[in-house]
């Protein structure tokens, strides 16, 4: 059951369809354990840098949508207030790729870091929160999202969205998003394994 989310007052257009309708469409629905209306569905991935690059990054998919779909949706306005795109094409091209997975030797400790323990490097910039993107031109410092994620023994809480470099910014309108521990810790364990990044660019086909 994966609720629809709204950034702000629109509705999010990324959503993929089918996979958020409800099976049984009207009907009463059963009641599931530990994962409800007010939880997202997490999804973590594994993805080569590059062709020439082997090195594994982290990707990650939330409610069946790439994080940096939602980084994108969320940043779009306030970029707007600092750059002036050349065309809606150029424009998404550049709100996608701003960030790229985290390198997993980098993070040393993929079961860790994604729940909020990160190693010191990591926690560099804003104390108590987690890089879950870094940047995509391979430096993840340069430009990354960070978030403050709590952990119980029945949720997962990715909060308070921030991008270091953007003071101003503040919290992006993104979130929270609250995850079942048991589903988060079977997603973190077993990342899908993608042959070449996922993320789909405008003008390009699903790989
Ligand atoms: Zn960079």
């Amino acid at each position: 059951m994966y609720k629809k989310y709204y950034i702000g007052e629109q509705e999010h257009n990324h959503n993929r369809g089918a996979a958020f309708d409800v099976p049984g469409g009207q009907g009463r629905r059963q009641p599931l354990p530990l994962q409800n209306e007010d939880m997202q569905h997490i999804e973590f991935l594994s993805y080569p840098q590059s062709e020439q690059q082997p090195d594994v990054l982290w990707g990650i998919r939330i409610d069946g949508t790439d994080l940096r779909v939602h980084v994108a949706d969320a940043t779009r306005e306030l970029w707007r207030k600092e750059r002036v795109a050349r065309n809606p094409a150029e424009e998404e091209r550049f709100l996608l790729l701003q960030h790229d997975g985290l390198l997993d030797w980098q993070i040393e400790d993929a079961g860790r870091h994604f729940l909020g323990t990160p190693i010191p490097a990591f926690a560099w910039s804003l104390p108590g929160s987690t890089a879950v993107l870094g940047c995509s031109c391979g430096e993840w410092g340069c430009w990354p999202l960070r978030t403050v994620i709590t952990a119980t023994p029945e949720t997962v809480t990715w909060s308070s969205f921030r991008q270091p470099f953007r003071d101003e910014w503040g919290e992006l309108p993104m979130g929270p998003y609250v995850f079942a521990r048991p589903a988060y810790d079977a997603a973190l364990a077993e990342p899908v394994r993608c042959a070449e990044d996922p993320l789909v660019l405008p003008g390009e086909t699903a790989r």
